[in-house]
């Protein structure tokens, strides 16, 4: 087919901040920070979850929130305060 190929654009490493529904009050504002290879800094702006997360492996930053809810959610993650 003579169709052009859209432009793949691809996010190199540092993926754009975006923000996420936050497990603990339900608003969208978790924003995923990477901190290193390793490491993650996860912090809703509405009810001030700030959590260091861990992981293995390379992910993508949704990667890491969908992990984080899943802890979150099974309770192996509190809110502290
Ligand atoms: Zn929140």
């Amino acid at each position: 087919m003579g169709r052009r190929r859209r432009k793949v654009i691809r996010v190199v490493r540092r993926t754009l901040p975006k923000v996420f529904t936050c497990p603990n009050c339900g608003v969208s504002g978790v924003r995923v920070k990477l901190k290193g290879e390793h490491l993650a800094l996860i912090s809703c702006g509405n009810c001030r979850l700030t959590r260091d997360y861990e992981f293995t492996g390379r992910k993508e930053v949704i990667d890491i929130y969908n992990e984080f809810v899943d802890q979150f959610m099974a309770g192996k993650i509190k809110s502290d305060q």
